[in-house]
């Protein structure tokens, strides 16, 4: 339940809502907007009783709001959510950051000379993954702890923001310490158990569409994080399993449109998982931005032939710049612009 405030409310009518809600045995999660504060009321689990927040000074209405996702839904909260994952890298704006990189952290040269091209080339941040969920137990793992120290110096290097994966509960702390933007993989969309210590870690977290998730699944998989305090949560298209092996995944571009309509949060588009062919990424990833997404994300390798995961979907850094120059007309065409690289900042701390 969302309680909106008039626009000449108090801080005093704002804390007695609160006060009220917190007496009715709810937790209050005052919002402050542009136009006016709402308070929303979470911890129900079922229609409340709105009598004793209706009658309130300040109160202008009170909202039930109808979707089981409460505080990921548009109606809880009608402005784009802005994620901010470094100075001026904000997805869910009006400037689309790409982030960029490869599938896997195999080296210090490798990681540090791809966040070197993906930077020249126009991203804003840098991909990586240090603990990999593979397919098989034989298949490269990841550098683990290494891949984080590894990612931590491309930063140093670079200046760009750093984007990898957390397996699992352990692993997510120390993920955290390095990550700009804390990735949940597709194959763990839905371990309630991890979302809920990632929504606690205070860090950025980019939740990735499970291969056979729903859209409302998605949206509920984000409430567990924003359940747990964490507003700062970016979506991910990656593609959904299809009867067609002609792909790797099925590319669910509708996903963009439509979850912007059902939720306030941002949503970016991985055309590299999405297709799972090099030939298709760059397609792809143009009508991703044509669609409205508000980011890319996208794998990148100095040598993709010679990647330890996923080189078939990986570009070549010349095939990334295209990319990112095509990215940018579209997105002017749509009245957006493409994040300028970090190039022009100076370099975060590591
Ligand atoms: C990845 O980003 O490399 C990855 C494993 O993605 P997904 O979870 O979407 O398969
Ligand atoms: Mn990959």
């Amino acid at each position: 339940m969302l309680v909106v405030m008039n626009h000449d409310a108090t801080a005093e009518h704002v804390a007695r809502v609160v006060e009220v809600i917190e007496e009715m045995g709810y937790q209050a999660r005052p919002m402050p907007g542009a136009q006016r504060t709402s308070v929303g009321l979470v911890g129900n689990d079922g229609r409340v009783d709105a009598s004793p927040l209706e009658s309130l000074a300040g109160v202008a209405e009170v909202i039930h709001v109808t979707k089981p996702y409460k505080q990921a839904a548009r109606e809880w909260r009608q402005e784009n959510t802005l994620v901010t994952i470094a100075p001026g890298v904000v997805f869910g704006g009006r400037e689309i950051p790409i982030i960029a990189g490869p599938c896997s952290v195999e080296s210090e040269h490798q990681i540090v000379l791809a966040a070197q091209q993906v930077r020249a080339a126009g991203a804003s941040a840098l991909r990586g993954g240090a603990f990999k969920p593979r397919s098989s137990p034989y298949s490269f793992q990841g550098l683990g702890m290494k891949g984080l120290e590894l990612l931590a110096l491309a930063r140093r290097e670079t200046g760009l923001p750093i984007v990898t994966e957390a397996l699992d509960e352990e692993g997510a702390h120390r993920v955290a310490e390095v990550a700009d933007l804390i990735q949940v993989g597709a194959r763990n969309m839905q371990n309630y158990a991890l979302l809920k210590t990632i929504g606690r870690l205070g860090k950025p977290v980019l939740l990735k569409r499970g291969m056979a998730a729903t859209i409302v699944d998605l949206l509920m998989s984000a409430e567990y994080l924003l359940a747990e305090g964490n507003t700062q949560v970016i979506l991910c298209e990656r593609g959904i399993r299809s009867f067609d092996p002609s792909t790797r995944n099925l590319f669910d571009l509708t996903a963009i449109p439509l979850v912007q309509k059902l939720s306030h949060l941002p949503i970016i588009a991985d055309p590299s998982h999405g297709t799972g062919l090099r030939d298709k990424v760059l397609p792809m990833g143009r009508a991703a931005i044509a669609a409205g997404a508000d980011g890319l994300i996208v794998e990148v390798h100095p040598n993709p032939d010679r990647a330890m995961s996923d080189g078939g979907q990986t570009l070549f850094p010349e095939q990334f710049e295209r990319l990112v120059v095509a990215a940018r007309t579209i997105a002017a065409a749509i009245d957006r612009s493409i994040t300028p690289g970090s190039g022009t900042r100076t370099a975060a701390n590591g």
